[in-house]
């Protein structure tokens, strides 16, 4: 059967399989990854599809055989196949900051995932100051959603958002990341959902285990210890994951090069596309005044860039 990876601990995965003999929505299987596939150093991560072989349909045991091509992969949280980052800002408490939103949307779109931005707790300020964000940041380039965990605004429309992909939530600190997860989580019956979540309990003390067990420790002497975050992917009653764990706590764009970093700023994207030529006049023009240059010094976050392309030139000579 085909499956996906909805979490992992130690050497078990927690594959969420569809097949005839799973009925609708899906059956978890605890599984173990077949030692060839760790002998060639595939790391199986959650968020893969894999290829789920020996299946005990009545025990939900399994053995993870293959994982397909990876369409994506983020480090922090670990998860492939990422189709969606859900950027989370406040509006107040912390209060919204232009220059840290802008490391964090340059970040976020330096891995090439699409993003939606949304502004929490929003009920804490007036509606005129919402209009403002918003057509301020539809000015950088960004729709963005208003929403608020405690009044519960705009949850339905993050919801339509995020049904069917997989979406991993970034943010700063103490924005409502954790607030919004548990806001929405999937229905209770979900596969993976809580009632369901001690059934492999039992096989956690069974001989097959200890079994497995001493493969793991033998397999780990003398390498280093695993110091893998856990993460575990969140079914959405509308189809879909969300992982359980934000992301991106600073975003040190060290993926980010001084040539690529205009990329990543939808206004300069937009200046390219409005100019006949479609480019510079230098392939490898930084946008700081060189002559026949098309990005012009009169929007709000070219500082942010100048500021931004500093920092990156800096650490680029370091390297
Ligand atoms: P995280 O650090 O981004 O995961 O943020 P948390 O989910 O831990 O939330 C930080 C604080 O913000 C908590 O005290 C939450 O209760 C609060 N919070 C979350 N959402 C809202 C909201 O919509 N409005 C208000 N006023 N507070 C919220
Ligand atoms: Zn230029």
């Amino acid at each position: 059967a085909i499956g996906t990876v909805a979490s992992s601990q130690a050497n078990f995965m927690r594959v969420v399989v569809n097949s005839e003999n799973s009925g609708s929505g899906g059956v978890e299987l605890l599984c173990v990854v077949k030692a060839v596939l760790k002998k060639i150093k595939t790391r199986v991560l959650v968020g893969d599809d894999v290829l789920v072989g020996g299946i005990d349909w009545v025990d939900r045991r399994g053995m993870i055989e293959n994982v397909f091509q990876r369409k994506s992969e983020i480090l922090d949280p670990p998860v492939a196949n990422v189709d969606h980052l859900l950027l989370l800002f406040s509006l107040e408490q912390p209060k919204i900051e232009p220059y840290m939103l802008t490391r964090f949307l340059v970040e976020a779109e330096s891995t090439g995932i699409p993003l939606t931005l949304a502004l929490n707790k929003a009920e804490l300020v007036d509606e005129a100051t919402l209009l403002e964000w918003e057509s301020r940041l539809r000015d950088w380039g960004y729709e963005v959603v208003l929403c608020s965990v405690d009044t519960e605004r705009g949850l339905d429309k993050l919801k339509f958002i995020l049904r069917g992909q997989t979406s991993v939530i970034v943010g700063p600190s103490g924005v409502g990341k954790s607030s919004l997860i548990n806001a929405l989580r999937g229905n209770k019956n979900a596969v993976g959902a809580t009632e369901d979540d001690n059934w492999f309990e039992p096989i956690l003390g069974s001989k097959w285990l200890e079994e497995q067990r001493v493969g793991e420790v033998s397999a780990r002497s003398g390498r280093g210890k695993h110091t893998t975050r856990n993460v575990s992917l969140l079914p959405l009653s509308g189809g879909g994951y969300l992982a359980d764990t934000p992301g991106f706590s600073q975003p040190s764009l060290l993926k980010v090069s001084k040539q690529s970093l205009a990329k990543h700023f939808p206004e300069i994207r937009r200046m390219m596309k409005d100019s006949e030529s479609g480019k510079c006049a230098f392939s490898n023009c930084l946008h700081i005044g060189e002559p026949g240059c098309l990005v012009k010094g009169d929007w709000e976050r070219y500082t942010y860039y100048l500021q931004l392309l500093d920092e990156i030139k800096i650490r680029e000579e370091f390297q």
